[in-house]
């Protein structure tokens, strides 16, 4: 089969590859669309090891079923969990199986990923497709997955006031979930006036640039006394979790969503004083049926999202493009069906 492999570094090849096979309890799906993330840029920095077939954001359709699987048919139209658990570990029998200490994440460290024709995972990680969804909007589950979680990580209630700090697609997907979650009001502050323009133009929220923009004026205007109930870090910047706690109401929650790399110490005083709620958030635990349905209902917008499709065979430009033109592109799909005319 034909696959993206990435050599380290920024390195990214096609080439042709074993397909895999069903092993007992896994299936083997075709890979119809497949979206870039983040963090496929920082695949040295996540201790993935070249040569490896990137990507963990994916729909497709099942086409080999292993010994054992039950409720999962050849023709089946899946999105991925790409988080595969040991189902022995501490996390795994305490409820927190997205926590396993063995977990394999596709397209991390050795695991092989879903840029590619076709992928292999656990038959319990393969989720049905409501029937109208379309394979390009579906293999944004796993981001909007991930981000439904954040939002039940801060215990969001209806009616409650929500800052999201970071204009990028997690943001974006936040910004779109809060709102069908019932926020009271949202507000989502950023860098970029070209993404922070397309993110009000399709859902009801404020926006701030905050490179020209005074937040802290903007809150004390539209929200005022005591704060916002809920703030997400979603931009992985060291500054961005002093900024939510400045914001937030006492007993207030911080969600540090993104992996933060160069961390700054935090507000500790205030966190003190106002009691604030500090949640972690990483990958998700069972929003894949809740996030499905709200894709389905044309609650969560994936086109507006998606501003980039290619073959496989695109992939160095692609990933140049997303580093080059970060205001303009939320995210790119591949779609490793289609294959490159040759000229
Ligand atoms: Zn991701
Ligand atoms: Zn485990």
């Amino acid at each position: 089969m034909r696959a993206i492999v990435w050599k380290g570094g920024q390195n990214f090849q096609v080439e042709q590859v074993l397909a895999p096979r069903a092993a007992p309890g896994r299936i083997v799906a075709r890979v119809e669309a497949a979206a870039v993330c983040g963090s496929d840029s920082h695949l040295d920095d996540f201790g993935a090891v070249p040569p490896l077939i990137p990507g963990h954001e994916a729909a497709g359709v099942v086409v080999e079923v292993g010994q054992g699987v039950h409720g999962l048919a050849c023709g089946d139209r899946v999105a991925f969990d790409p988080v595969q658990r040991c189902g022995t570990c501490w996390c795994c029998t305490q409820g927190i199986e997205h926590l396993c200490a063995n977990y394999r994440h596709l397209g991390d460290r050795q695991t092989p990923g879903c840029w590619a024709e076709y992928v292999a995972i656990d038959a319990a990680n393969a989720h049905s497709l409501p029937e109208a969804l379309g394979f390009q909007a579906a293999c944004l589950t796993e981001p909007a997955a991930v981000c439904y979680h954040s939002l039940r990580r801060g215990a969001l209630q209806p009616g409650q006031r929500v800052l999201i700090i970071g204009d990028g697609p997690f943001g974006f997907l936040h910004a779109q979930i809060a709102v069908a979650l019932g926020a009271g009001l949202v507000i989502v502050a950023g860098h970029y006036d070209e993404r922070l323009k397309r993110i009000a133009a399709t859902t009801p929220c404020l926006v701030c640039n905050t490179r020209t923009q005074d937040l802290a004026s903007l809150l004390s205007k539209e929200v005022g006394p005591p704060g916002v109930d809920l703030a997400v870090e979603a931009t992985g910047s060291g500054s961005a979790p002093n900024l939510a706690i400045h914001a937030l109401r006492p007993r207030g929650t911080l969600v540090i969503f993104s992996y933060i790399w160069q961390p700054q110490s935090l507000a500790m005083n205030l966190i003190h004083m106002n009691e604030i709620n500090v949640a972690g958030s990483c990958r998700s635990r069972q929003t894949y049926r809740p996030v499905l349905e709200m894709i389905g209902a044309g609650k969560i917008n994936t086109a507006a999202i998606i501003d980039l499709r290619s073959p496989l065979e695109g992939c160095l430009g692609v990933m140049q493009s997303l580093r080059q033109k970060k205001a303009e592109i939320f995210k790119a799909v591949f779609l490793p069906q289609q294959k490159m005319i040759a000229h």
